[in-house]
């Protein structure tokens, strides 16, 4: 596994289950999958002598977030099979390509453009109301959790928007009336094979995700199935295998249109584990071993709760929050990722709330938030 995030941590946690042994390559020497690994091949993710040892020892390898460099995939898949694809992980690096992606799978997305200079800017901006403003400025690459973006309402806000992000390649996308977010997330198999988790919904807070709903509460039958053939739509047009995950925005005119993918895992699809009969960590493993892929079968109504570090700050004094006080409640499942330090805005774990109902799963879900102080949207 390339990466040692609590997304890492997770798979670890599936593979050994299944009897797998599991090497994480990690720089940092504390990290969430690390801890948790059979071995930890501790040095950066392009160090030559860790990539050989990795490809001695391991048959199949898997990238727990997108940034990891595609050229150290296309090496490593040389010796090893890696799943997904150095290419798809490539498309999904890049906000522009992945939005070509979606035109190409005939799945619709937000008008945009690509700029990579002020004059691209002063173009697109020239009309005095260009159908993309206001707008959402965002890096091409490496923007993740609401970095990497800024908001502009007219071409002097975008000039300086695209000065202040290092003046590097940018999509800039019509700022949208959001209605909701969904999410998909699916695993396709060696054979093309597709599991799918149920739709999710999403709610953000200061561009990190807060809650999620599954079922998606409140949308519509026809629109959770548009968002599972746009999904299956999306995966088939770049072969891929491995677990995708496909975000989406309805707009408040009904339509939806796909936002950004990731090529592993997702924080919306962490409720899984608890709430469905295979966990989307489970269904990367299987896909990277060539195992079976089953149909997901969702046996509880949940909601997800996310655990950011603010959660352990009162005032400027730390401490750990009260967690005795909901773990007496039936339903409710911690999961912590082991991280050394709790800083604001860092993911430290999430909570999952299941229930035989949407109404008791989003009611466990209030009370949890409330004794807790977290914010809630279920
Ligand atoms: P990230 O990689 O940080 O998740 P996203 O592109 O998903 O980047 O943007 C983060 C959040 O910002 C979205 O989930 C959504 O709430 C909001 N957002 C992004 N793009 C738009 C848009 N074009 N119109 C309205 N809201 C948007
Ligand atoms: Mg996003």
């Amino acid at each position: 596994m390339l990466g040692g995030g609590q997304l890492g941590r997770m798979a670890v946690h599936a593979a050994q289950q299944l009897g797998y042994r599991i090497a994480v390559l990690e720089p940092d020497l504390n990290s969430p999958a690390g801890a948790a690994a059979d071995e930890h091949f501790c040095a950066p993710y392009d160090e030559p002598y860790a990539l050989k040892q990795l490809a001695d020892r391991c048959p199949a390898v898997s990238t727990e977030f997108e940034n990891v460099p595609a050229r150290v995939l296309e090496k490593l898949s040389e010796r090893c099979f890696v799943a997904p694809a150095p290419a798809a992980v490539a498309i999904c690096q890049d906000r522009a390509l992945e939005k070509a992606h979606f035109a190409k799978a005939g799945v619709a997305c937000a008008p945009h453009a690509v700029l990579t200079s002020l004059a691209d800017c002063e173009a697109v901006a020239a009309a005095g109301d260009s159908p993309l403003l206001p707008g959402i400025l965002k890096t091409a690459t490496l923007g993740y959790d609401g970095k990497g973006q800024r908001r502009v309402r007219d071409r002097a806000e975008l000039m300086a928007a695209f000065r202040e992000l290092g003046g590097v390649r940018c999509v800039l996308e019509a700022l949208l009336p959001l209605a909701a977010e969904l999410s998909v997330v699916l695993a396709r198999g060696q054979d093309g094979q597709i599991s799918s988790l149920p739709v999710q919904r999403n709610w953000h807070e200061g561009g990190i995700l807060a809650t999620t709903v599954a079922p998606a509460l409140g949308i519509e039958p026809a629109l959770i199935e548009q968002a599972q053939a746009s999904a299956r739509q999306i995966a088939d047009a770049f072969d891929y295998v491995g677990v995708l995950c496909i975000e989406f925005f309805v707009l408040a005119d009904g339509r939806l249109l796909a936002n950004e993918m990731a090529p592993r895992p997702h924080n919306s699809g962490h409720h899984s584990i608890d709430s469905c009969t295979v966990s989307q960590f489970e269904l990367q493993v299987r896909a990277l071993a060539g195992l079976p892929l089953p149909p997901v079968r969702q046996h509880s109504a949940t909601v997800m709760l996310n655990l950011l570090g603010d959660l352990w700050f009162d005032g400027e004094r730390q401490r750990e929050p009260d967690w005795a006080s909901v773990l007496g409640m039936s339903g409710v499942h911690l999961h912590l990722y082991g991280k050394p330090e709790a800083r604001r805005g860092r993911k430290m774990g999430h909570l999952t709330l299941t229930a035989p109902s949407g109404a008791e799963a989003a009611a466990l879900a209030h009370q949890v938030a409330q004794r807790l102080g977290l914010p809630c949207h279920a």
